[in-house]
């Protein structure tokens, strides 16, 4: 297999279908290569190269052959000469097959020596474009291959000599010094790198080459780009490809610009060309923020033909990738290219418009829209706004980078904003601008707020990937990191204060504004209708609140998968009730306490039933252990006793003996309705009544009691016994009859061992892979957190477990569906653990033939597309 492929002229030698050997960037110029949209020739060294290179730590035998090959052919194609005149000047980008966006290090104007410069200036007939060429090698140079940087507390060494001679030209931006100020800054740049490294700046072009080769490969191994792929779950051995492409310049005068640009609008999806761009300029000028750019349309008025190339470059891009494209471009003196082309990252929003529109568009078909969108971004479409009835503080006004809204307290750095996040603190990362180091910080704010940088700047870029709410260069905001307080007109906001983001308009509000559930677009419903077309795991939610249940309706819920009672004990007057309960010494005490909850228990049902007219509700019994209900302090123990009326010392007997050396473990589940049956019959009878009393109002009720933490089948056996005589009861009272089911949680090993025992007895199963997860792993859920993270990051476990489901505890789910079918070919089977939100557990479910998931409301439609997804993909 080669390791350089050509692209650029005549066929290439890649393809769009190549990403594995290309990366992203190389493959996709070879492909416009193929359908003729105009790139500058070069050529892409193979990623598998990478991984060879850095587990060798050189290179292979003939590699340097092969170079030299496409390097000639360049020269052939492009008439100039490397090291030679007229100079041939290269940029060397990284691509790997996932776009890293931010990750990896390019490095232009490379070819560039003390003698090529001049030949640079006499062939454009512009010293100063030549110089400033030269300098931005020396720079970049410096940063990527010498790590050059600025030493913490102090600037970059390139950007203070820089700022020193503007400073001293009284220039205001770069383009203000002449050709003899950049000469002389490309002397003091020099000085830098000798000064830094101990040896001169390379002069020899192929020794830049090599040089810039080897960073772009090192690269990889970057902590950022690291970083990047733990939190993105990218392989660490894809590697990344190097791309050696011929210098096109957008700074060669004012009918030169360059610019950056996507086929629809990536926030909301609306067709168009979305973008910026940059009369005389490079293109680093428009990613980094330096410059403020201006909205594409400008370039229709200034270069319409240029403009109108890039259009037709647009539609061909989409007709042929069938997908909205993130294109780079340059103007060199009225010649147009394209630089780079990918698919464009895109807001939830634009996901989901750009792929129902490009069905009626005629570019996808339906099917294909539904993969489009990836589900766990759906969420980002539930994100809260701003209360519109809220009166707000504005302070100022940025870019409109990356929609939804955020309140947190405001942090400077990207590590305090990973501390503070990591403790769950909601902060708000204000920065002058954002670069690829600060990635760990973005990943942990709430949102991000830049007083530098347009659209396509790197904090808007990383946060709309991300979902996150952004507010990019906010020009009246001056951050003083060292006072850690940043001011607009003398109005100071210190680290710590609280402050509210508006992503979708800008808005920068002091304090914490109220924020309200988002409205779903008309698009999202059909997106939504097609997906259910195509899925076949029904989707429920867990909801504990008449009022949670309407929203996993509206959200698209068909049914309640877990109902948690907990919540209703715990509340105002029933926990009392409830503690009386516990202290009671006879049977006759309990059910007099009990009694007492039981209307209230009614009156939840009642309210949740009508909420899901027509559809099921499982409804699970008791769980938490009886300790939880009482008092922690004695002081509350104190309080208690006088309340109820005993004795302190009797109560204070009573919490003792029901204190548990691992209640995770322990009384709870199933066991208290074993031996407080009680309980069992005061829910039971509160589902019942519940139930006739709607069904007498005509809504279609659909009950299904649930028995938690059943190990053994007679633990089931019992309590279901409990639970069917206490139905027959309540019906023979109420002079009607309600159908109903009572099945059993799968949530302990040994319940999924003996599956086919139980299935003898349960009508339904649902696994509760939270408590099987801890189970199986011998890990206390409450504890995990402790450890659970390093070895994520270590990568002893390729995720949490707690949030996919883990291969062995999947184990578990499988060998249960199996035995409990065996004894019951119709038993209906589902997952109401965490694990029914998330996609990837979602597929595994569908592999096994679950009938549904069950999850939060806000994470029904992820859902829904998850369980879509998952029967295409079978
Ligand atoms: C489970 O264990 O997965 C479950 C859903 O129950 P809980 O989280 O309430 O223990
Ligand atoms: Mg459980």
């Amino acid at each position: 297999m080669p390791n350089v492929y050509f692209f650029g002229e005549g066929k290439a030698d890649g393809r769009a279908d190549m990403k594995d050997v290309l990366g992203g960037k190389g493959a996709n110029l070879a492909e416009m290569t193929n359908i003729g949209i105009p790139v500058p020739p070069g050529f892409t060294l193979s990623a598998k190269l990478c991984i060879r290179y850095i587990t060798d730590g050189h290179f292979p035998d003939g590699l340097r052959d092969e170079v030299r090959a496409a390097m000639q052919r360049l020269e052939r194609v492009t008439g100039k000469q490397f090291g030679g005149e007229p100079p041939l000047l290269v940029s060397v980008r990284s691509g790997a097959k996932v776009s890293m966006p931010g990750m990896m290090d390019t490095i232009l104007n490379l070819g560039l020596n003390d003698r090529a410069v001049e030949a640079l200036a006499k062939a454009s007939s512009n010293p100063r474009f030549a110089y400033d060429s030269y300098r931005r090698l020396v720079q970049m140079y410096g940063d990527v291959v010498f790590g050059i940087k600025g030493r913490p507390g102090q600037p970059d060494p390139f950007a203070a000599a820089l700022d020193e001679l503007k400073a001293r030209r009284k220039a205001r931006r770069d383009i203000d010094l002449a050709a003899e100020d950049l000469r002389a800054l490309v002397a003091t740049f020099k000085t830098i790198v000798q000064r830094e490294t101990g040896s001169p700046f390379p002069d020899d072009p192929w020794e830049q080459l090599w040089g810039a080769i080897e960073a772009v490969f090192k690269s990889w191994q970057t902590k950022r780009a690291v970083d990047y792929r733990r939190l993105n779950h990218i392989p660490d051995d894809l590697g990344t490809a190097v791309n050696v492409v011929t210098m096109v310049y957008g700074n060669l005068g004012e009918d030169s610009a360059t610019g950056v640009a996507f086929t629809r609008d990536p926030s909301t999806g609306a067709p168009g060309l979305f973008g910026e761009f940059l009369t005389n300029a490079q293109g680093e000028d428009v990613v980094a923020g330096t410059r403020d750019p201006e909205p594409i349309a400008g370039m229709q008025r200034q270069f319409p033909d240029a403009y109108a190339a890039l259009e037709r470059a647009g539609a061909t891009l989409e007709q042929h990738y069938h997908d909205m494209q993130d294109v780079e471009f340059t103007l060199e003196r009225g010649s147009f290219y394209m630089l780079q082309t990918r698919s464009g990252k895109r807001t939830a929003q634009a996901a989901v418009r750009a792929a129902v529109d490009m069905v009626a568009e005629g570019l996808i078909d339906r099917t294909e829209a539904v993969r489009r969108v990836e589900p766990s971004q759906i969420n980002q479409l539930l994100h809260p706004m701003l209360d519109p009835s809220a009166t707000v503080d504005v302070l100022t006004r940025g870019l409109p980078a990356s929609p939804g809204a955020a309140v947190g307290q405001v942090v400077f750095d990207a590590d305090t904003a990973e501390a503070e996040g990591g403790k769950g603190t909601p902060v708000i990362l204000v920065r002058e601008e954002t670069s690829p180091d600060d990635f760990h910080g973005i990943a942990a704010a709430q949102a991000i707020l830049t007083a530098r940088g347009g659209m396509t700047s790197h904090a808007a870029v990383v946060a709309r990937g991300m979902g996150k709410c952004c507010v990019a260069g906010a020009k009246d905001i001056e951050i003083d990191e060292g006072k850690q307080v940043f001011r607009v007109d003398g109005r100071g906001v210190k680290a710590g204060d609280w402050l509210t983001l508006d992503g979708s308009t800008g808005r920068v509000m002091v304090g914490r504004v109220p924020l309200v559930e988002p409205q779903l677009s008309g698009e999202f419903s059909t997106l939504m209708s097609w997906a259910d077309e195509l899925r076949r795991l029904r989707v429920r939610a867990n909801a504990d609140t008449p009022t949670d249940a309407r929203r996993a309706r509206e959200f698209g819920a068909e049914g309640i998968g877990l109902c948690r009672t907990e919540h209703m004990f715990f509340e105002g007057e029933r926990i009392q009730a409830m503690r009386e309960m516990i202290i009671a010494r006879d049977r006759a005490g309990r059910e007099r306490a009990l009694a007492k909850i039981q209307p209230m228990q009614r009156e939840d049902f009642i309210g949740i039933f009508r909420a899901m007219d027509g559809l099921p509700v499982t409804i699970r019994l008791l769980d938490p252990p009886l300790h939880e209900f009482l008092p922690k302090h004695d002081e509350d123990t104190k309080q208690l006793a006088r309340t109820l009326g005993v004795p302190v010392e009797q109560l204070r007997r009573t919490v003792e003996s029901l204190a548990e050396a691992n209640p995770m473990l322990g009384h709870r589940g199933c066991r208290l309705g074993i031996t407080y049956p009680e309980i069992t019959e005061m829910q039971a009878r509160a589902i019942f009544e519940a139930a006739c009393q709607v069904a007498a109002d005509g809504v279609d009720v659909h009950p299904e009691v649930m028995i938690p933490l059943v190990a053994h089948v007679e633990e089931l056996k019992r309590q279901a016994a409990l639970v069917r005589e206490v139905a027959e009861r309540v019906f023979a009272e109420q002079g009607r009859r309600v159908e109903y089911l009572v099945g059993t949680m799968i949530e302990l090993p040994r319940a999924a061992l003996t599956a086919d025992d139980i299935a003898q007895v349960a009508e339904f199963f649902s696994f509760g892979t939270n408590d099987l997860t801890q189970t199986t792993f011998g890990l206390s859920r409450d504890d995990a957190g402790r450890f659970l993270p390093f070895y994520v990051e270590h990568g002893i476990l390729a995720n949490d477990p707690f949030q996919t489901l883990d291969a062995g505890v999947g184990k578990l789910v499988e060998m249960g569906v199996r035995l409990g079918r065996q004894v019951n070919a119709g038993l209906k089977v589902g997952i109401c653990g965490e694990h029914g939100g998330d996609p990837a557990t979602i597929a595994f479910c569908h592999r096994v033939q679950l009938n549904y998931v069950s999850c939060s409301p806000f994470r029904v439609p992820v859902a829904r597309l998850a369980a879509a997804q998952a029967a295409m993909a079978s």
